[in-house]
């Protein structure tokens, strides 16, 4: 149980690599980094390390490419760190099977957040049957929603919509992501349809829907919904 987790960091840049090494060894976290793409493949092959940091600038090979090798044969929680504010290549990223990103520059919390909400959702996969944050509480046995103590009323594709972003609680879901999980695999990639529903969402859970506290917009990206407070 004291076994120190294990983040194989795979990223070039000496800078960077030495911050985000001092920083997550101060955490308790123990690192292993690789400078190249191909080096950091054959170290998560050989370590099995708990949790990969990714960089998606690398000198030999892309990071999407490093990616979409690792998911052939694993499931290691993979989070992004990457420059480039570029939206597409996040949710390139993100519908690859990463887990969640941050760029740089990062604060130092908002890392060691990603790092242990993509931990705790790799290591148990049965998401809480309470979400509960702020004054909002949602049983996904019972399906029903509070907001204040009151039972709000949603719609089915609302509650849909609403569960998926509260099991994944603290982690971006792509818009393709959300669209193909409530409307299926065929669903047009519109989204059109998805944000008059998430506006709906936000009307009658949010105090000030311009200003959210329960559900954040990554632009271009996709939804995240704010950490379950719930265990
Ligand atoms: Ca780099």
């Amino acid at each position: 149980m004291n076994a120190k987790v294990h983040i194989l960091l795979i990223e070039d840049e000496k800078s960077s690599c030495s911050y985000i090494t001092a920083l997550l060894g101060k955490t308790g976290y123990h690192i292993t980094t690789a400078a190249t793409g191909r080096e950091g493949l054959s170290l998560a092959a050989s370590l099995c390390p708990d949790l990969i940091l990714l960089d998606l600038m690398l000198p030999d090979l892309n990071g999407l490419a490093v990616l979409r090798q690792l998911r052939s044969w694993s499931h290691i929680p993979v989070v992004i760190v990457s420059v480039c504010d570029e939206e597409q290549e996040k949710v390139e990223a993100l519908d690859l099977g990463a887990d969640d990103y941050v760029t740089k520059p990062f604060y130092p919390n908002e890392l060691k957040a990603r790092i242990r909400t993509a931990l705790r959702h790799s290591h148990h996969h049965t998401p809480g049957q309470i979400y509960e944050a702020l004054n909002l509480r949602i049983d996904l046995d019972k399906r029903t929603t509070y907001l204040n103590g009151q039972q709000i009323h949603l719609t089915q594709i609302e509650y849909q919509l609403l569960s998926l972003l509260a099991e994944n609680a603290g982690r971006v879901l792509t818009y393709n992501t959300i669209l193909r999980r409530i409307w299926g695999p065929y669903a047009e990639e519109n989204n059109q349809i998805l944000r008059v529903n998430m506006a709906n969402i936000r009307r009658k859970i949010e105090k000030n829907p311009a200003c959210p506290q329960y559900l954040f917009t990554e632009v271009g990206v996709g939804y995240r919904m704010r950490e379950n407070e719930n265990g």
